[in-house]
């Protein structure tokens, strides 16, 4: 199963990681490249939809991240690491699905409305970015992920990909032979299998029993001896429609709290009241130690209580159970002051922090192995998206084999 995912475009535009993309995203993805075949990448692209009047830190940003993500523990042997714009397939393939893609789809997408009336100061009146969901659909398609992983604001653009896939693999999904070759390919299954495979699409297709379809998927992903556009095509005849070119992807929910900032509110670089994942670590003290606490400890000696205090909403991310129960105790009783307190929570932000600083300054002392990584991502991912673009030519006819 394949995963693939870009980072959200502004971040790119606007540079280095912060605590709560990597608590809301990276972490995520650190075990998911030991469970999937995962494509990350920098979606420089997408950063001229909001950003194209000023470029100029585009290049560094990108590098940055790409450090960050190397540092934080994204390992180059187990997923796929590259940038968005050294694929240009995902260009392609963009310009084919504009083609099939209705207008009203985009402009009832909930982010197009909600960014233009956020960022007023920018020209978000564009082609470019009207059609950015549908570039996002080009670079999950492209890789034929199985999920996505995404943070409840992007569910709607990973909905308008499936709707995009439909509509693709319905105008294009029917060959002349379909229905014989699909049953070619079930010849080749057991005779128990392809039994089985048939009384779930008669449920699935008579009756529109979902648990049948569900149970074909399975059963056809358990067939080994099946190239993956054989796999498809079985797909598509179980449903009952034609050859599926592009699977339709599931999001994947990352599991998030909201990660505060240094004010209470949501970490985000517009409320700016982040700290950067490789920030150096006296800064990060100054910041902490300078955090709005419970107004009413005005003095030491004052009871304080934690759930009306930012630093607490940290605690309940980094510190222990014990440490947890102290801060309670100790602050509502004023047996501990604020500077205690903090001082507890820096020690376990460095401890998280520390490792991954120093393993950024090793990957910024050597940049070549960056790029080499990058270059052979980008030579991954290429080999790929190139397949899935020919199959997509061939099925609209402009191959020219
Ligand atoms: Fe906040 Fe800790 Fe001070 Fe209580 S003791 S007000 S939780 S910083």
């Amino acid at each position: 199963m394949t995963a693939t995912t870009s980072t959200e475009n502004r971040r790119v535009a606007t540079g280095a990681m912060h605590l709560g993309n990597y608590h809301g995203a990276l972490k995520n993805w650190l075990t998911m490249q030991h469970e999937y075949e995962c494509f990350f990448f920098v979606a420089d692209w997408h950063a001229l939809t909001t950003g194209y009047e000023n470029t100029k830190d585009i290049e560094n940003n990108t590098w940055g991240l790409v450090i960050d993500w190397l540092a934080a523990g994204l390992n180059p042997k187990l997923c796929n690491i590259f940038i968005q714009s050294a694929v240009p397939e995902h260009a392609e393939l963009h310009l084919l699905l504009s083609m099939i893609t209705p207008l009203s789809w985009l402009e009832r997408v909930p982010t197009y409305k909600d960014q233009q009336e956020k960022l007023k100061e920018k020209d978000l009146s564009t082609y470019g970015f009207l059609g950015y969901p549908t570039l996002q659909a080009a670079d999950v398609l492209i890789y034929k992920a199985g999920f996505v992983p995404v943070g409840e604001d992007q569910v709607a653009h990973i909905e308008l990909a499936r709707e995009i896939a439909r509509r693709f693999n319905h105008l294009y999904g029917k060959e002349v032979d379909f229905v014989e070759r699909a049953e070619l390919v079930i010849k080749r299954m057991s005779k128990k299998d392809a039994k089985l495979l048939r009384q779930l699409m008669k449920q699935y297709q008579e009756q529109g029993d979902l648990e049948s379809l569900k149970q074909g998927h399975a059963l056809l992903n358990t067939q080994v001896n099946l190239s993956m556009g054989e796999r498809e095509r079985l797909y598509g005849f179980l449903e009952g429609s034609g050859k599926i070119i592009l699977p339709e992807p599931e999001p994947m929910l990352t599991k998030t709290t909201k990660f505060p900032g240094l004010d209470g509110r949501k970490m985000s670089k517009s409320y700016h009241n982040t700290i950067a994942l490789t920030e150096d670590a006296h800064s990060v003290e100054t910041k902490i130690k300078t955090m709005p606490t419970d107004p009413a400890r005005v003095r030491r000696t004052d009871p304080g209580e934690p759930f009306k205090c930012p630093v607490w909403h940290l605690h309940e991310i980094y510190s222990t159970d014990e440490v947890k129960e102290w801060v309670l105790q100790g602050c509502r009783s004023a047996g501990i002051g604020c500077l205690d307190c903090k001082g507890q929570l820096l020690e376990a932000m460095y401890k998280e922090q520390q490792p991954i600083r120093e393993r950024a300054i090793e990957y910024k002392k050597n940049l070549s192995a960056v790029h080499n990584i990058v270059q052979e991502g980008i030579e991954n991912a290429r080999d790929v998206a190139k397949t899935t673009l020919q199959e997509v030519r061939t099925a609209m006819g402009i191959s020219y084999r």
